[in-house]
């Protein structure tokens, strides 16, 4: 399989430098040259495969022959190690709880999938693959988690002093072996601006064999494909989800489109967005409009420009018609987001996040016209990431903290203290 870039159909690279070089030049995004309906054998027993079967299916059709069928096989295997279930809390209102991994929340799908299919490509290399990336919350966390401990690669984490939460910084300092914290005195920008200076630096680039662990990097977006089939499954046979999407980035609502390509039936995607609403503004009139983010609840749904919109637009040809007729478009602010939370609890004993609870309330919306569809609202992390504003609506030791965060409180921080200078990363090459 070949990857083009958004930008220019005509630049085609393989798997590899799509994965390891994560954007093309002309800043366009990667996109799989073909995207091909799953075969008739795929959908006689689809329904009964489980959430790593389906995934290798998926996986294979969109990677072709980029990666052998046992490695790619192992690779899910080792990724996807937990489960993705539907959860129904009222008629005809599901929701996907993505929160069963490592660090709790669905980045664990993407991140784990990028650190082996990377370390697969690799393989060969005599140099070993060093990721840089920046955070400012629960990317960091999971990428470091998704890749600690996997062979021939090391991770090197910026983050800004002060800007991260307690449990946050817990998740990125606690590792140790092959991945290092570096606490910048500095903001989050700069620590974006200190990756970024180096990758500018080719001799660098290439001596130290650097990658991104980008979020539009196109091997995260392939394993979120695999839960849409999976949640699809567990309805009724012949009833056809509406998935409804809480974004900010998204790589979600592709990674859902991408499983419609693959031949998934989906009977329309609803994107709900907090107050950050430049998608729904688009599907509205047709004008595409970012404006820079404002802080809500939902803050990793923060986002004015949305990065995978370019691969949105490409997906439906450019044509903004096609796109509102596949996708609708919600957005809400923080007031009504809280009393959905309590609301929720109140009428189904549900704790949902304040993310997945702009989902809800776009169900809800969806529900005012169209009562008998199933709606399949995707709950992004464990409500327990989100403690002060959880307690703030349903009160203190409402929601219970998993065990595999709890027990980060206790564990040592280890980190380095860094300027925001760009030459200090060189040190810990
Ligand atoms: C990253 C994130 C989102 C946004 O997902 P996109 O794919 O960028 O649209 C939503 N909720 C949570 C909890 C996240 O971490």
């Amino acid at each position: 399989m070949q990857f083009y870039s958004t930008n220019n159909k005509d630049l085609r690279v393989d798997l590899k430098e799509a994965v390891i070089r994560s954007l093309p030049a002309d800043n366009g995004l990667y996109m799989p040259e073909t995207i091909t309906p799953l075969p008739a054998s795929f959908w006689e027993n689809w329904r009964e495969m489980s959430l790593p079967e389906l995934g290798f299916h998926v996986a294979k059709q969109i990677l072709g022959d980029s990666i052998p069928e046992d490695a790619l096989r192992d690779i899910v295997n080792e990724a996807i190690n937990f489960d993705a279930p539907v959860v129904k809390i009222a008629e005809h209102t599901h929701v996907l709880e993505l929160f069963h991994g490592p660090t709790l929340a669905f980045k664990d799908f993407g991140a784990r999938f990028m650190a082996r299919t990377m370390a697969y490509l690799n393989r060969d290399d005599d140099s070993m693959l060093t990721v840089l990336v920046a955070t400012s919350g629960d990317t960091g966390g999971a990428v470091a988690s998704a890749f600690h401990n996997v062979e021939g690669t090391r991770v090197i984490i910026l983050y800004p002093k002060g800007g991260v939460s307690d449990l946050q910084e817990k998740q990125l300092t606690t590792l140790g072996g092959n991945i290092t914290a570096l606490e910048v005195d500095g903001s989050f920008d700069d620590c974006q601006a200190m990756v970024k200076a180096n990758f500018l630096d080719r001799d660098l680039m290439e001596k130290y064999n650097l990658t991104s662990a980008n979020s539009i990097n196109i091997s995260r977006l392939i394993p979120q494909a695999f839960y849409y089939f999976n949640a699809a499954r567990q309805l009724e046979e012949g009833k056809e989800p509406v998935f409804v999407i809480p974004s900010g980035n998204f790589g979600n609502l592709t990674a859902g489109l991408l499983a419609q390509k693959l031949g998934l039936q989906v009977r329309h995607w609803v994107a709900a967005t907090n107050i950050n609403d430049t998608v729904p503004r688009y599907l509205a009139d047709g004008n595409y409009e970012p404006l820079p983010s404002s802080p809500t609840i939902s803050n990793a749904m923060d986002v004015g420009a949305p990065s995978n919109f370019a691969r949105m637009k490409d997906l439906f040809g450019d044509d903004w018609e096609a796109m509102r007729e596949n996708i609708s478009g919600l957005a809400f602010g923080d007031d009504e987001t809280r009393e959905a939370i309590k609301a929720v609890k109140a009428n189904t004993g549900y704790t949902i996040d304040p993310h997945g609870a702009v989902g809800i309330l776009a169900a809800e919306a969806w529900h005012q016209a169209s009562p008998e569809d199933e709606c399949i609202i995707l709950e992004t992390a464990h409500p327990s990431k989100f403690l002060p504003t959880m307690e703030e609506e349903l009160g203190k030791g409402s929601v219970e903290i998993p065990e595999r965060l709890a027990c980060l409180a206790d564990l040592p921080k280890e980190a380095h203290q860094v300027s925001n200078d760009p030459k200090e990363v060189q040190k810990f090459l």
